[in-house]
């Protein structure tokens, strides 16, 4: 799905990882991977009427379709694991998603030992919002690195970032 400024933070991600692969040790991505032919939870908008783009959403991001891959301008060579989320429901969070053999992401952290997690992608004032809530509240040390984010609505987008930093999350 569309975000102004999307496909800028996809190349800004690609770079970052290009240019300082020794600065993670893991690199994990998350993506809708919503059913086709159902409105997953009342997460599509009904046909006809327009999605409110706060809790309801045009089609996007269905399992196996063009939208549901990667944007090109993310080399997806330099992604460890990939989450799948969404599947029949709405899912903002990565915590809510599992890998392709259906183990969770939290399971996953545990195995890999990570203790700092920096959260880059799309968008702010939805999945990044989530996601880093969720790492923080499970314990991880968080940093939302703005200059490789954009939201969906600029209010919203600063309120989600001040909901972080006051959750303790780094904004860097
Ligand atoms: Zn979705």
């Amino acid at each position: 799905m569309a975000v102004q400024g999307g496909a800028a933070v996809a190349s800004g991600i690609t770079s970052l990882l290009r240019e300082h692969k020794s600065r993670y040790d893991i690199v994990i991505a998350s993506r809708d991977w919503h059913d086709a032919g159902n409105d997953n939870g009342g997460h599509f908008a009904p046909s006809g009427q327009a999605p409110d783009y706060v809790s309801t959403w045009p089609i996007h991001c269905v399992s196996g379709s063009k939208g549901a891959e990667y944007h090109s301008n993310l080399d997806s060579s330099l992604i460890d694991f990939h989450i799948f989320k969404g599947m029949g429901k709405p899912s903002y969070s990565i915590f809510e998603g599992e890998t392709v053999d259906g183990k969770s992401l939290s399971k996953l952290l545990e195995e890999l030992d990570v203790t700092d997690i920096d959260v880059v992608g799309l968008a702010t004032d939805y999945c990044v919002l989530a996601s880093s809530m969720d790492a923080k509240n499970a314990g991880f040390d968080v940093q939302v690195l703005t200059e490789l984010i954009a939201g969906v609505a600029d209010e919203s987008s600063e309120n989600a970032l001040a909901t972080m930093s006051a959750a303790g999350c780094k904004i860097g």
